[in-house]
């Protein structure tokens, strides 16, 4: 099996559990939200909104050092967590986007 820097093959044909996304995680993620209940980006423009989403600001792509590394970790609010999601899969075009930079459909 070969591996390139770009290829995401792990993380198809996994179950959620097998990415790490397990029990463990969902007791660390209820924590760390209950450490940090308000979206982080929201809080850097002023606005305070719930945080729903633990978010690996380094994606981790199975490496399990940065998928526990709580630095790595951040609060968002479900749209800043999509919106951050689109971005980094804009290469992918998971949704089209419109002249504003929003997805369509969003407003
Ligand atoms: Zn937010």
């Amino acid at each position: 099996m070969t591996a390139s820097r770009f290829d995401d093959s792990w993380r198809k044909d996994k179950s959620s559990t097998q990415r790490g996304y397990g029990y463990k995680w969902q007791q660390s993620r209820k924590i760390f939200l209950a450490q940090h209940p308000l979206c982080e980006r929201c809080k850097a423009e002023g606005k305070v909104t719930v945080a729903e989403v633990v978010d690996h600001i380094i994606p981790h792509k199975g490496d399990m050092k940065l998928f526990w590394d709580t630095k790595n970790w951040s609060a968002l609010c479900k749209w800043h967590h999509d919106s951050v999601k689109q971005r980094e899969e804009a290469g992918r075009a998971i949704a089209p986007v419109g002249l504003d930079g929003v997805p369509e459909g969003w407003t």
